[in-house]
């Protein structure tokens, strides 16, 4: 472990800054280079430069500072944090993610995903998608494989679910994200649905996270309720650092000893990570609070904190709801959240 200004590093992942000018030939000479010495290369294009991480062991830590030397470079330094692909470092501009043709997330407009907790049936999901596309929700929610707490309560409609989803996209325009469980369910999720979620309850799942990083989808990580934001942000690392670089965050709450609410909205969390690192961050005030009627007011205060978008569960009719229906929104309500949110938005330098 050595010590260097403004923090400590441990290993060898190091980042080589390429000269604003320098040509595609260096900059593929040096990752050829940095590869020949054992190293896992992760090039990143930026507006000025180009920086390639170098992520691997001890062994070619005196060479590859050595590469200072080498054309094209400006300079070899250490990644500080533990996250190396996630970290500010690497990237320090904003990462805007891609979740399906034409929708974004990150940069100046804000993106609302809102939907039932689960998929129940053909009309409930149709009346969901219309009521949420109505209100201006970018992309729709719904859950096909659902992860509760009982083995006896509804578990979701699996692959009927997704075929639910995708109808109402068709139905609608708007893409779908749903929850991936299992890492042998990755391929059949990922035929249906445009955005993967990995629950708060598999965020360390390793065999998901890696399986997750080997498919060219975009992917919602939500943090676990007893996970740090470092533990969050190690968990992105699995997927990126398997090669899929479109990862979003979503704070959705944590465990505290308050009772009062679900779990308590971590909206500290925003800034933190915003400051670490360079992914978009999302925040699910229905999971975060557990009531509806406290849903819109940390939706707005979530805009406020610097979020890049909200997840909210809206339900045609939440009192019949299969899950989460207390904290569920009527459709009415949640055009109210949406034509609030746009005052938020604008005060927040964003647009909805
Ligand atoms: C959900 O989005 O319905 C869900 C189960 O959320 P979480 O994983 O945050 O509990
Ligand atoms: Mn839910």
């Amino acid at each position: 472990m050595t010590t260097r200004a403004g923090g400590t590093y441990s290993g060898a992942d190091m980042i080589v800054v390429m000269k604003a000018g320098a040509t595609p030939e260096e900059i593929s000479g040096v990752i050829a280079d940095i590869e020949r010495l054992g190293y896992r290369t992760h090039p990143i294009h930026g507006v000025e430069k180009t920086i390639v991480a170098a992520i691997g062991d001890e062994r070619g830590k005196v060479q590859l500072q050595s590469l200072e030397s080498a054309a094209g470079v400006e300079a070899v330094v250490p990644i500080l944090k533990p996250f190396k692909l996630a970290s500010r470092q690497v990237r320090p501009g904003d990462t805007i993610v891609e979740l399906a043709d034409g929708v974004t997330i990150g940069g100046d407009k804000l993106a609302v995903m809102a939907g039932p907790c689960s998929v129940e049936s053909e009309d409930q999901i149709f009346a969901a998608a219309d009521a949420v596309k109505q209100a201006g929700a970018h992309v729709l929610r719904g859950g096909a494989f659902k992860p509760r707490t009982s083995p006896y309560s509804f578990q979701g409609l699996g692959r009927e679910g997704l075929e639910l989803l995708a109808r109402a996209r068709e139905r609608t325009g708007l893409p779908v994200i749903t929850e991936v469980l299992d890492p042998h369910d990755v391929d059949v999720v990922a035929e249906y649905a445009d955005v993967l979620q990995v629950g708060a309850r598999n965020v360390q799942n390793f065999a998901l996270l890696k399986r997750l990083g080997k498919i060219q989808r975009p992917v919602l990580l939500k943090r676990g309720m007893m996970t740090t934001l470092e533990e969050l942000l190690m968990a992105a690392e699995y997927i990126l650092s398997e090669g899929n670089s479109r990862v979003v965050l979503c704070e959705r709450g944590i465990r505290t000893f308050e009772t009062a609410t679900r779990n308590t909205l971590d909206l500290n969390a925003v800034p933190v990570l915003k400051e670490w690192a360079h992914l978009p961050v999302i925040v699910d005030p229905s999971h975060g609070t557990g009531h509806w009627q406290y849903v819109t007011p940390m939706a707005y205060a979530a805009v406020a904190a610097g979020a890049d978008g909200v997840m909210i569960e809206v339900h045609p009719d939440p009192a019949h709801a299969l899950s989460d229906g207390a904290q569920s929104l009527k459709p009415a309500r949640f055009a109210e959240l949406m034509t609030g949110l746009r005052k938020f938005a604008e005060a927040a330098g964003r647009t909805l």
